[in-house]
């Protein structure tokens, strides 16, 4: 029998195993396009609609219980509902009195100056209430400081929802060109072809490529921007990270590192501390919010002051012809940004990192190399890739996969079918995506997935 079969197989048990939440989809198409508020959300034949979670554990409306691989796309360092974030959460509201005060307020600096030790390129930091958010103001910072138009990204990187970054994150492989020069591939309806032309595209870990598209362009790109960590587990090469950031610095393009994965997740210091690189911008999330939007962006203090209202007016400032014209100034607000409790939660969560993070990066480690001794038993070639507290379960005979046409070589098909059986095991990711550990994940866990794993691989090979 064939792979599709055994693939069309899991997925018809997983669908037995899941009658709810096939039937809780049909109440949530008819509020939601395609059922879902995020696209992300949504995979066939239907999503595990979830009721309630609890530490590493989440339970879906039939009852079944699963150990969260997935933690909200690696948001919840701590998994579900940990009692020192609640406390805080309500701990600001009580104390506060509110949880909004419209005005700067003690825990904007507290947060900036705990992020200022851990992070120390962000010289100074603007907040916002979403990765997508911070890589937005990320890039315009960028426009703004050089006076340059067009944005550098890498194939196959992903940067949040906005039309300048909505560029060959997972382009079909017939339409990316060569290698040494990608072609922009647009991937959202909407997005006009504007951005064909003003989006460069990037070949990921090949410096000699991408420094020389960098060097024809230098006058036009104001930025690169990317993932120093691809989708959360190719790791840049060191040798291609300390190249990016020398041949950056002469092109005079900034650097900004898209840290919203990586941050608090390769180590308290993110990406920028394990790889020894200063990037002129950085872009921060996830984690950093304890389980609630945010954002942050932040950077060398004279590229962040092109933001700072003294200098000039803005949009809603009436008495204009006291000052210059709003344009001097980059535009940034939100009615959100820097929500006390938001930040409250996100304290709770990096003094509790503080004290446990090496003990997620031991538990994630035993679990990689549980996943491969099992495969390894039943000669499967593949390799768990992955830095700190995130990898990937790469099915593939490559030795090494450093940019997304390789990762495109692997074997999808078996992974997706190992990832519907495991779903049926109790054990939560959503099909193909990434494993996020945290610190409420521990032996109890590890022991059961690696249990679940050998019952799935023992089906399969
Ligand atoms: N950048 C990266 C690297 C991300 O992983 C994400 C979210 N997956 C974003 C930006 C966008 O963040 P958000 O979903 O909070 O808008």
């Amino acid at each position: 029998m064939d792979k599709e079969d055994g693939l069309n197989r899991a997925i018809k048990k997983y669908v037995e195993k899941t009658p709810g939440s096939k039937e809780f989809l049909s109440q949530t198409n008819e509020v939601m396009p395609g059922g879902v508020t995020a696209n992300i959300k949504s995979f066939d034949p239907h999503p595990v609609i979830m009721k309630k979670g609890m530490g590493a554990y989440l339970y879906d409306v039939d009852g079944n219980e699963y150990i969260d691989y997935l933690l909200s796309y690696g948001a919840l360092m701590h998994g579900h509902g940990h009692p020192e974030i609640n406390k805080a959460i309500h701990t600001q509201i009580e104390e506060d009195g509110t949880s909004l005060f419209g005005t700067p307020h003690a825990l904007e600096v507290k947060m900036g100056k705990k992020i200022q030790a851990l992070y120390p390129s962000l010289e100074l930091l603007r907040y916002t209430n979403s990765g997508t958010e911070a890589t937005l103001l990320a890039t315009r910072m960028a426009y703004a400081y050089t006076g340059k138009n067009k944005i550098a990204k890498f194939e196959g990187h992903y940067h949040g929802g906005f039309d300048q970054v909505l560029l060959s994150v997972n382009p079909p492989i017939d339409e990316v060109g060569l290698q040494h020069e990608p072609n922009a591939v647009i991937e959202s309806r909407g997005v006009d072809s504007y951005h064909e032309e003003h989006t460069v595209i990037l070949p990921f870990n090949d410096l000699e490529a991408a420094a020389n598209i960098l060097s024809k362009r230098r006058d036009e790109i104001a930025a690169v921007v990317l993932e120093p960590v691809q989708g959360g587990f190719i790791p840049a090469e060191q040798s291609f990270m300390d190249g990016l950031r020398k041949v950056t610095e002469e092109l005079d393009i900034l650097l900004i590192f898209d840290e919203v994965k990586t941050g608090f997740r390769l180590g308290l210091g993110g990406a920028q501390a394990f790889y020894k690189i200063n990037p002129d911008i950085t872009a921060l999330g996830k984690v950093v919010g304890g389980g609630f939007p945010v954002g942050m962006v932040g950077g060398k203090k004279e590229i962040m002051m092109v933001s700072s209202p003294k200098a000039s007016s803005d949009v809603f400032d009436s008495s204009q012809s006291l000052k210059s014209s709003a344009k001097d100034v980059l535009f940034h607000s939100g009615t959100y940004n820097g929500h006390p409790t938001i930040l409250a939660a996100g304290l709770a969560t990096i003094n509790l990192l503080e004290k446990e993070l090496h003990n997620v990066f031991a538990v994630t480690n035993q679990l990689k190399e549980g996943i491969n001794k099992l495969f390894a038993k039943r000669g499967v070639a593949m390799q768990t890739i992955g830095l700190g507290s995130i990898f990937n379960v790469v099915i593939t005979e490559q030795d090494k996969i450093l940019n997304y046409r390789q990762l495109q070589q692997s074997n999808f098909k078996i992974r997706k079918e190992i990832d519907f059986r495991l779903l049926c095991e109790g054990i939560y990711t959503k099909p193909l995506n990434r494993y996020s550990l945290s610190t409420v994940h521990g032996e109890k866990e590890i022991n059961r997935t690696l249990d679940a794993y050998d019952r799935v691989l023992m089906q399969l090979f």
